[in-house]
């Protein structure tokens, strides 16, 4: 049966679009920030600053932006984003070493926090890339520090800055995961509470609708036959009032068992339609399938044998089977056939009940 779920990890085209945008935006940033920097860096650097910025970390940027096309993008998303913080990082970590070696210029170190909070915030990296992200990023600088002394007397407090600032930032990243999980939990729950119906299991008449209705879109533009199964408790009511609700309840799950043994197919759709009365939508079955069918369902009753001591038509709890067998495109709508399966109920009921009919031929049982 197809499950009504949602999946927080889809990215819609609208998500795909706002994430191209942010990328872009950041290599609009990194554009921005030579403006700036051009103005504070010794012109002996500038060849370096520049090459470093236009000819290594934007097309650093535009590789992701272009990876972000390949159909198969969000399988590797999370790594792409990971590869490209780490590059960023590094690479300014290479400008601030040659910044040092070339002109003995202390070249901010700044910039290793936004390239990370971009990646954990914007990007939306997971707590997992993040984490590394923050290793191999604070060891870097360490041994950037043990290399060149940078910073002077400040190295400490600086080295302290950035490890203390991407920490803070996994736990933000760790935070806002845990709440995500916790909302999509929350979701889940509210989806399976608003399609299910809490006794059986089973989906309820407005999941129900919309999940066959799809289904009948499909098989019409495709061309294959659906089945229709409408199926009602008999004497349900004498049940109920021979052995108390409790057992009726029993009695009702008993039915909703049955339906999944017999419509296994991910593609069954099975519906409690109200009361003791459920609807199975199944798709490319043979007529004479649907019989099948049906009769495995009337036989599992038989095999129970349920008491029902009040039915006039029999002894044991009993069930009416009525089938609307057709290709979707013979009729106007899905209420359709759903309203010829219940005339096809209808005539079981007034034929002696447990039995089945397929659009309106009776069936042995
Ligand atoms: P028929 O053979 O013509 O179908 O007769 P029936 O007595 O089964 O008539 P109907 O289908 O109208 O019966 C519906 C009964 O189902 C009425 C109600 O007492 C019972 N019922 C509906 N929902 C529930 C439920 O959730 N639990 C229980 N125990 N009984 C229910
Ligand atoms: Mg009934
Ligand atoms: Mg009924």
């Amino acid at each position: 049966m197809p499950k009504v779920s949602v999946n927080p990890n889809y990215y819609s085209p609208r998500d795909m679009l706002m994430l191209r945008l942010s990328i872009l935006i950041g290599g609009v940033l990194i554009g921005l920030f030579m403006i700036g920097d051009l103005q504070m860096v010794p012109k002996g650097l500038v060849d370096a600053y520049v090459t470093n910025r236009a000819f290594v970390q934007l097309p650093i940027v535009f590789a992701l932006l272009a990876s972000s096309f390949h159909p198969r993008f969000l399988q590797f998303a999370q790594a792409a984003f990971f590869l490209t913080i780490l590059s960023l990082v590094y690479t300014n970590y290479y400008l601030i070493h040659v910044s040092w070696k070339l002109a003995a210029f202390s070249f901010p170190y700044e910039g290793t926090f936004l390239y990370a909070f971009f990646g954990f915030f914007v990007l939306g990296m997971t707590f997992r890339y993040a984490l590394w992200l923050m290793f191999l990023s604070s060891a870097g600088f360490i041994c950037l520090m043990l290399l060149d002394s940078v910073y002077g007397d400040r190295t400490f407090m600086n080295a302290g800055f950035v490890v203390g600032s991407l920490f803070i930032g996994v736990i933000g990243r760790h935070r806002l995961d845990l709440l995500l999980g916790e909302l999509k939990g929350a979701n889940e729950q509210l989806i399976t509470l608003s399609t299910t119906d809490g006794l059986t299991g089973l989906l309820n008449r407005r999941a129900f609708t919309s999940e066959s209705e799809r289904l009948f879109a499909i098989l019409r533009r495709s061309g294959q036959p659906l089945a229709v199964f409408m199926i009602d408790l008999d004497h349900f009511k004498q049940f109920n009032d021979c052995y108390g609700h409790q057992e009726g309840d029993r009695a009702i799950r008993c039915q909703a068992d049955i339906l999944r043994s017999v419509f296994k197919r991910e593609t069954d759709i099975l519906g409690r339609y109200g009361g003791e009365e459920f609807i199975v939508v199944a798709e490319g079955h043979s007529a004479s399938e649907s019989e099948r069918q049906a009769a495995r369902i009337l036989t599992q009753w038989q095999d129970l044998a349920m008491p029902n001591e009040g039915s006039t038509s029999g002894k044991f709890l009993t069930c009416s089977i009525g089938i609307c067998h057709g290709m979707p495109a013979d009729y106007d709508s899905l209420e359709n056939m759903i309203k010829t399966a219940d005339e096809a109920l209808y005539s079981v009921k007034e034929r002696g009940r447990g039995r089945s009919i397929v659009d309106g031929g009776l069936t042995a049982q």
